[in-house]
């Protein structure tokens, strides 16, 4: 197709106007069908919002383009369809919705795939409706409503942020949950060299209940989501659910790595947050804390923080964090990890970790620098160690 190209008349230079009129790029009607100077100059906007080169004529791509960008959410029923996926300013308008709120519709591309599908069922299935990754005029009744309460992210991160504002910096009477990973039949990685034959489930369960010791003597509620020998492997969902169903203010879950190539090392923490950006605020602190207070204090390597959409992070209703305490599979780090006076340096820096969540960011002390021993006392004086 040749281009429609400026100084163009006719029909299709009236339809494309009428798209950059309806998406505020145009101002509105006086129903020209002349490809003017301002039409150009919107082409070139639609086109640089879109990743088209930028070339000011409407060829067959940002032709197709301006033919999604007409769909407004709502006035069709959207679905996954096989093999061509339905492509639509109101498919974007969706995965916006969607991944402001929490839920992870891959990239906002415009393209109703498999992914955004199944957010939109994980939506669905949250919201109490029939979980078939259609959206449908129900579904679309139950975005529009929450639309109008819910503003700039999921609403239980505003809730969290405010309630750790409010709390106060005492740890006394707050609920933990600790999150051992693995367990029952599922061992982690597994070493079976060398004279103790840990595997990744007994080295994060113990490192839990050594965790779970110190937080307590903090005045800290603690619950473990299992025990040191499981029947079975607790899937993450319902790892979630549990701490969901506790009124848990943080979950931690423990996990080291493991990597084919026996040099990879170090410590990373995880946080909720999508590629688009999406984070749980919260969240974030709470791993940027873990993971520099595990650096400074064992000399791990510093793999840093990422974002994830896991379940585990996303389904939990508090900050929740997931650390890779070392690679198993690296001599050095199992080295390490093998011998307990570390895996107490470990927990002392979770520890300090929790309590500096519950300082206020002004208060904030240096990292390492909590004495996590003396942590009830310092609460009790009301000062914060310098
Ligand atoms: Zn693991």
């Amino acid at each position: 197709m040749r281009p429609i190209r400026p100084g163009d008349r006719g029909p299709a230079v009236a339809e494309i106007r009428t798209v950059l009129t309806g998406l505020d790029l145009l101002p509105a009607g006086d129903g020209g069908d002349e490809f003017d100077a301002p039409t150009e100059r919107a082409v070139r906007a639609f086109q640089q919002s879109r990743g088209l080169s930028v070339d000011g004529r409407v060829g067959a791509e940002t032709w197709r383009a301006l033919d999604a960008a007409r769909w407004r959410l709502g006035a069709r029923t959207l679905y996954h369809a096989v093999p061509e996926p339905l492509i639509g300013e109101d498919v974007r308008t969706l995965q916006e919705r969607l991944l402001e709120m929490g839920y992870d519709a891959g990239r906002a591309d415009a393209i109703y795939g498999i992914r955004t599908s199944r957010a939109v069922a994980q939506f669905q299935r949250e919201m109490g409706l029939k979980p078939d990754g259609t959206c449908g005029p129900h579904t679309m009744n139950t975005l529009r409503r929450l639309g109008r309460k819910v503003v700039g992210g999921r609403p239980q991160w505003l809730r969290e942020s405010d309630a750790i504002r409010q709390a106060g910096p005492t740890l006394v009477g707050r609920t933990v949950v600790i999150d051992p990973g693995h367990g029952g039949t599922d061992p982690g990685e597994v070493v079976p060299d060398g004279p103790l034959r840990w595997t990744e489930a007994d080295i994060v369960y113990d490192l839990a209940s050594r965790l779970e010791g110190r937080l307590a003597a903090a005045g800290v509620r603690v619950h473990l989501t299992r025990g040191p020998t499981p029947g079975a492997c607790l899937p993450d969902g319902d790892r979630a659910q549990l701490a969901n169903s506790l009124g848990a203010d943080v979950f931690i879950s423990l996990h080291t790595d493991g990597h084919a190539n026996p040099a990879a090392d170090g410590v990373a923490t995880y946080h909720y947050g999508t590629d688009n950006g999406v984070t749980s605020a919260t969240g974030e602190r709470l791993a940027g804390l873990v993971q520099r207070e595990i650096v400074a204090r064992t000399g791990l390597r510093d793999c840093r923080t990422h974002a994830k959409a896991w379940e585990l992070l996303r389904l939990t209703k508090m900050p929740a964090v997931r650390v890779e305490v070392g690679y198993l599979t690296s001599p050095a780090d199992r080295g390490r990890l093998v011998d307990p006076r570390f895996r107490d340096r470990v927990v002392e820096a979770i520890v300090a970790a929790v309590q500096r969540m519950y300082f206020p960011i002004e208060r904030d002390v240096p990292t390492g620098s909590i004495d996590v021993s003396e942590l009830r006392a310092i609460v009790a004086a009301g000062t914060v160690v310098d």
